[in-house]
């Protein structure tokens, strides 16, 4: 079986570390065997390639850069990659990149940037006077199923740790929050929400990056990923998570939430 991951805008969205996602999905997806394609989704693509892909992977990036993204996502990529996302393809977009599946963004400087509409969510930069919110962020997810199909694969609630580096404040309208903050900013750090989730689609402002810190989202992305694909039921043999897991651990310990957070 093959996985195919696209990968937005590589040279321009990767101010954050998140190209750690595609290496973590990657990884994981062919230690168990998968074959693995990475697919560049970028200024030279043409809008079919974005059709190609069973699993969609975004990152952060600077203002500037995620202007000149933005202003390339329109029209037929634009389609398509709503089709793809609506129609049920996997994907974790982070920081920038949930900014430009919604409705717009409003940066610091400069005229407002309209968005996908994906997500039906907005975001506005309070001005450069404003702290930007920065930190480590712990959230429970409660979006549902995945909140339930997590909670039956871990036994226990699903909370994420990651890194939070935005200056954007996200409002969510008509989608569902991804989780609940127990530290850190989260969306807007007034509202207690953290991201958002549309069918298969995680948008989150975690980067860490997020992936191989909480690998059982990794795993649900590719197990979804290939099940959308193939259509028939996937079991993803279990992987060694003792780094990860000690790691968790270690920031659980750091941040004084052992006794409140069981998962390690
Ligand atoms: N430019 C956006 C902001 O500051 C996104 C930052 C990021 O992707 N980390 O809000």
């Amino acid at each position: 079986m093959e996985l195919r991951i696209g990968w937005l805008y590589p040279k321009l969205m990767s101010t954050y570390g998140d190209r750690g996602n595609v290496i973590c999905l990657q990884k994981r997806a062919q230690w168990r065997g998968f074959d693995v394609t990475l697919v560049p989704l970028d200024r030279q693509s043409e809008a079919a390639q974005f059709a190609t892909v069973d699993l969609i992977v975004g990152g952060g990036a600077q203002d500037r850069q995620q202007e000149i993204v933005m202003r390339d996502l329109q029209g037929a990529k634009a389609i398509a990659l709503k089709e793809k996302l609506d129609t049920g393809t996997p994907g974790v977009f982070t920081c920038g990149s949930p900014q430009l599946l919604g409705k717009y963004y409003e940066p610091a400087l400069g005229q407002r940037i309209e968005g996908l509409g994906v997500l039906d969510l907005e975001t506005k930069h309070p001005g450069l006077e404003a702290p930007r919110c920065i930190g480590n962020v712990v959230f429970e997810i409660t979006a549902s199923p995945l909140a339930e199909d997590l909670q039956a694969q871990l036994g226990e609630p699903p909370i994420v740790i990651g890194f939070e580096n935005h200056g954007g404040r996200t409002y969510l309208g008509n989608v569902a929050p991804l989780g609940k903050v127990i530290q850190g900013y989260g969306n807007n750090g007034q509202d207690g929400w953290e991201g958002a989730f549309h069918r298969h689609a995680i948008a989150t402002y975690s980067h860490g990056p997020l992936l191989p810190k909480n690998p059982f989202l990794a795993d649900w992305l590719i197990q979804k990923a290939l099940q959308e694909k193939y259509q028939t039921a996937i079991s993803l043999a279990p992987l060694d998570n003792t780094t990860a897991t000690q790691a968790r651990k270690a920031m659980f310990e750091r941040l004084e939430l052992s006794s409140r957070v069981k998962t390690a």
